[in-house]
C-alpha cells in the first residue's frame, strides 16, 4: 500500500486522531526518505518557528494559531523583502522612494503601455551609462560615466536625464514638464513617490520619446 494511500486508510477508519497523527509522524522520520503533503506541512512549521505544533495539535486553538500564523509569514516576507532590497545596490534610490512595503497606487493610475517606464526608472534599470557602465566589457568608472547627449561632463544618472540634460529641453516643454524648472534633488524625490496622474503620464511619454533619439546617438558615438 503507498504511504499516500495508507494515510487515507488510518483516516477514513476513523483511527483516533492522536493515533492518526502518530501514524502520520512515522511516516515522514527523518531516516525515511519521504516527501507528502504532511512533510510539507511540517517543513513550513518548522520554517516559521511553530516546530512544536504538529505534536501539540489537540491542544492548539485553530482560530488563534491561523492569526498568529498568517502574522509570521507576512512579517517573515517583509523581512525579506527588505534585506533583498538592502543586498542590491543599483536598488539605492529605490530604497529612499519606496520605505514601507505595499501596493503602489501608481499602478492604478498610469495606462498599462506606459507603466513600464515609471517602473523601470524607480528601480534604477533605464540603460543610463550609470547603470550600463557598471558591468562586464562596458564597465567605465563611476565617476567618468558621462552623459554623451548633451556632452556637459554630467553624470548620466536618473537625476539627470529626467531634470537636467539640455538635449531633452525640447521634449520637456512638449510634455509641460514645468515641474522641473529649477530642477533639485527633493523635486525629483516627490516626483518618484507621485500619485499625480498627468504628471506621471507625462513622465512616461518623456521617457518613451526620448530614449529612442538617446539610443541613435550612443550608436553614432560608438
Ligand atoms: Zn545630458
Amino acid at each position: 500500500m503507498s504511504r499516500h494511500r495508507h494515510v487515507r486508510w488510518l483516516y477514513s477508519h476513523q483511527v483516533r486522531q492522536v493515533g492518526f497523527l502518530r501514524a502520520i509522524r512515522l511516516m515522514t522520520r527523518s531516516d525515511i526518505i519521504c516527501k507528502n503533503w504532511v512533510s510539507n506541512i511540517i517543513d513550513l512549521l518548522n520554517m516559521y518557528g511553530f516546530s512544536e505544533t504538529f505534536d501539540n495539535v489537540l491542544t492548539i486553538n485553530n482560530n488563534i494559531f491561523v492569526n498568529q500564523f498568517k502574522t509570521r509569514v507576512i512579517d517573515t516576507y517583509k523581512s525579506e523583502w527588505f534585506a533583498s532590497i538592502e543586498s542590491y545596490s543599483v536598488l539605492d534610490m529605490y530604497k529612499i522612494y519606496k520605505p514601507l512595503h505595499g501596493y503602489e497606487f501608481y499602478l492604478d493610475i498610469i495606462p498599462r503601455s506606459l507603466r513600464l517606464f515609471f517602473t523601470k526608472l524607480r528601480v534604477s534599470v533605464l540603460p543610463l551609462r550609470i547603470q550600463t557602465g557598471r558591468h562586464g566589457r562596458n564597465y567605465i568608472p563611476r565617476n567618468i560615466r558621462y552623459c554623451l547627449c548633451c556632452r556637459s561632463l554630467d553624470i548620466e544618472d536618473e537625476f539627470h536625464f529626467i531634470c537636467i540634460c539640455s538635449y531633452f529641453s525640447e521634449l520637456r516643454r512638449k510634455y509641460q514638464m514645468f515641474y522641473y524648472t529649477n530642477p533639485s534633488a527633493v523635486k525629483y524625490h516627490l516626483l518618484l513617490r507621485s500619485n499625480n496622474k498627468a504628471e506621471l503620464v507625462n513622465l512616461c511619454k518623456f521617457i518613451n520619446e526620448s530614449l529612442s533619439p538617446r539610443n541613435q546617438i550612443l550608436n553614432n558615438t560608438n
